[in-house]
């Protein structure tokens, strides 16, 4: 067994920073954990101590049965992958994957046999000679991959290990990885700032926060019910829209609608039924999140009734190829919330969010065109 649990963990540094807050997280035996979220949020301190890299300085943390804070790095028996790789400039790649298991020595011939069946599961067979010089990027990281597998251990931890390369590679690696991953059944805690990444790659996603954890949940949760406008405003893209509007109670029918600017939107009655607690919000201003793919084209949808078209004035047009991000300004206010303000500040800048009376949402819409 190789869960691995944070109980009420918390990291302060000696000058003070808490960069994590009473963490309390279980990642499961052969799960693939994601810990996502902005620069500086702690993601990479709570892999550290994981690691044994970084003291805990609050709570208890477990990999399998022991608690390990006090146990050294080299004793965990975990294996890191990190952004840099880390590989030695002047060992060959098979010295590269071989070298832990030498430190630990490991017989001969069983190193030679693991080396192997690494690089064959990474398609690295014909390169065991090469120096990492001479090495494409793609490579490297799999080699920095190989030298974690050789050593059969109980959890793999990942820091950002497809940073550096490039876009098609990183969609490509982040698969294999996944893949991978699941073949060998090792528990894996993931770090990115990549929501993409971390969507597409988790069992379960962890979003953090300024040291604090948000929402622990599969990917489609995260998305379809996220618990706060943060997790609402980091997972998805392009963005949701996020615009201040007012919950109303039509009389006597139990219906709801919204007031967005000047105009009024109808609520479906599912939407109610599945969060019955937003009827206590009846009266009360709100941020309405809109998904971009939730809109559609009015063009597209012309038996859609009144009271479910929001008028807006478009200002841009993306086509995508497979659809069209569209840009518009619609009459309403921006969603003035301390939460939404600081989500300002950690996604640099959020389009949806402008001074004065309007707001430009965007949304992803199926191409006019019905071309074959
Ligand atoms: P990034 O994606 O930019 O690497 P992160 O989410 O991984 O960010 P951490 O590196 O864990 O964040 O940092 C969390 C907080 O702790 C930040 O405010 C950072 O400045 C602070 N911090 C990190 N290392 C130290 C240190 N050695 N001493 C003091 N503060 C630190």
């Amino acid at each position: 067994m190789a869960e691995v649990r944070f109980d009420r963990v918390s990291k302060v540094y000696p000058d003070g920073t808490r960069a994590v807050s009473s963490m309390e997280l279980e990642i499961g035996d052969e799960e693939f954990m994601v810990l996502v979220g902005p620069s500086g949020c702690g993601k990479t301190t709570a892999l550290r101590m994981v690691a044994g890299l970084e003291e805990i300085s609050e709570g208890e943390l477990r990999i399998g049965e022991r608690v390990v804070n006090d146990v050294p790095s080299r004793d965990r028996d975990i294996a890191m992958v990190f952004q840099s790789y880390a590989l030695y400039p002047h060992l060959s790649v098979y010295e590269n994957i071989a070298f832990g298991l030498r430190l630990k020595k490991v017989p001969k011939d069983e190193i030679d046999r693991r080396v192997r069946d690494a690089a064959s599961v990474l398609d690295l067979t014909e390169w065991l000679k090469r120096k990492p010089r001479n090495l494409s990027g793609g490579q490297r990281q799999r080699v920095a991959m190989g030298r974690a597998i050789v050593r059969h251990p109980q959890a793999f931890l990942m820091d950002e290990p497809l940073s550096n390369l490039d876009a098609k590679l990183r969609v490509q690696m982040r698969a294999e990885i996944a893949r991978l991953q699941s073949d060998l059944g090792v528990t894996t805690i993931y770090v990115t700032h990549d929501q993409i990444e971390a969507m597409t790659m988790g069992d379960r996603v962890a979003v953090m926060r300024k040291g604090r954890l948000q929402q622990v949940a599969t990917p489609q949760e995260l998305y379809d019910r996220p618990v706060n406008l943060f997790v609402g405003g980091f997972i998805g893209s392009p963005a949701m829209n996020l615009v201040q509007a007012r919950l109303e109670a039509s009389d006597g029918d139990g219906s709801y609608a919204v007031t967005v600017g000047d105009q009024r939107l109808s609520l479906p009655q599912e939407l109610i039924a599945a969060r019955p607690a937003l009827r206590d919000w009846s009266g009360r201003e709100l941020v309405l999140g809109i998904r971009p793919e939730s809109l559609q084209d009015a063009a597209l949808a012309a038996d859609a009734p009144a009271d479910r078209r929001l008028r807006a004035h478009v200002t841009l047009r993306e086509a995508l190829g497979s659809e069209v991000d569209v840009h518009a300004t619609i009459a309403a206010r921006s969603a003035e919330t301390e939460h939404v303000r600081e989500l300002i500040e950690d996604r640099g800048g959020l389009e949806t969010l402008e001074e004065g009376g309007e707001t430009t949402i965007v949304g992803r819409l199926a191409p006019r065109t019905t071309a074959a």
